[in-house]
């Protein structure tokens, strides 16, 4: 089969791999720069990373153990407790970039229209450009744009993406010249303020104080449509408050993720409508590990057709 998966997150990726190496011929068509989604990481001045989407990766990530650039490491929390995290090494996208070696990613291609044709599927791109026909399909955006995507080729799918609600999260990305010695590397009891988590601290980073704070559902909500530099000093603040002194940051940033995390998952892991199939963390959970086992599920039932 010709098989068209759109996005290159994980529930992407691991479709696509999975159909790949059954000998079908996949294109996975992904409207950023690169594979990852959500396991995002950002580049800032003088080489430096931020993991500003998924800190981690929960839920376990079934089809991607084995991956070199997956492991865990030891996450020091406010009075001495230890916790246990999988992460990608040696960032948050290596997982995904492990996953397309070798798969045909075209980035920078966002699908626009999905259209029947024959028995088949037709792809349109920004101005209505043609993408290609396909034998299937498997729409792994999150679920708002998934339902926008799915509108008019598959209504019933679409209104089932439709009633997923998404959470937005604001990462704030800041980094500091000498260390803060703090005595953990990563936390969660700073109010509004879900984690914060010391990027230089896990495996395969360059070393550096490079803290992401991501901003809970509440405080995310309640700013979404403020401008970037607003929330900047709004979680610097408290963080400044936690860690007890105002050192200001050699760098500082911040993105807005619009869908971060499904609030509303559905129970299934994959939709499917003929050869039209719906995948990602919002089928069946709300993780990394999620995402996978969607993926995984969905490019299963079609090996198995
Ligand atoms: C701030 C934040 C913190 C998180 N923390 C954790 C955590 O601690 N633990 C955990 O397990 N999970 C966490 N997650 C969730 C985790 O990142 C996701 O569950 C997982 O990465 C989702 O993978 P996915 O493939 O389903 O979707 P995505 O990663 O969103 O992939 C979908 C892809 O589709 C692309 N796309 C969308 N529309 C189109 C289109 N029309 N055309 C082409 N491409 C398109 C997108 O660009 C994207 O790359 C977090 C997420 C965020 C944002």
């Amino acid at each position: 089969m010709r098989i068209a998966v759109i996005g290159a997150g994980l529930a992407g990726l691991t479709a696509a791999r999975t159909l790949h190496d059954d000998g079908h011929s996949v294109v996975v068509w992904e409207k950023a720069r690169g594979p990852g989604g959500r396991t995002s990481t950002r580049r800032g001045p003088d080489g430096m990373r931020f993991d500003h989407g998924a800190p981690f990766l929960h839920d376990g990530p079934l089809a991607l153990e084995g991956l070199e650039a997956l492991g865990t490491y030891a996450v020091n929390l406010p009075g001495g407790a230890v916790r246990r995290e999988v992460v990608g090494i040696p960032s948050a996208n290596a997982p995904a970039k492990a996953l397309a070696h070798g798969l045909d990613v075209r980035p920078l291609a966002r699908v626009e229209t999905i259209l029947r044709a024959g028995d088949g599927w037709h792809l349109a791109g920004e101005d209505g450009g043609a993408l290609g026909s396909f034998d299937s399909v498997i729409v792994t955006a999150p679920a708002p744009q998934a339902a926008q995507l799915l509108a008019g080729a598959a209504p019933r799918l679409a209104a089932r993406a439709a009633d997923v609600e998404f959470a937005p999260c604001w990462s704030v990305m800041a980094a500091w010249g000498s260390p803060l010695d703090l005595g953990f590397t990563a936390t969660e009891d700073i109010p509004g303020i879900a984690c914060a988590v010391a990027d230089g601290a896990k495996p395969g980073r360059t070393a550096g104080e490079r803290w992401v704070l991501q901003a809970d559902e509440d405080l995310s909500t309640a700013y979404l449509d403020v401008d970037a530099d607003e929330v900047i000093d709004l979680l610097l603040a408290r963080w400044f408050e936690r860690v007890g002194r105002r050192a200001d940051p050699v760098h500082v940033t911040a993105h807005r993720w619009r869908y971060a995390r499904p609030r509303t998952p559905l129970p299934e892991t994959y939709l499917r409508e003929d050869t039209l199939l719906v995948a990602g963390d919002w089928c069946g959970g709300a993780s990394a590990g999620a995402a996978v086992r969607s993926g995984a599920d969905a490019a299963a039932t079609l090996v198995a057709a």
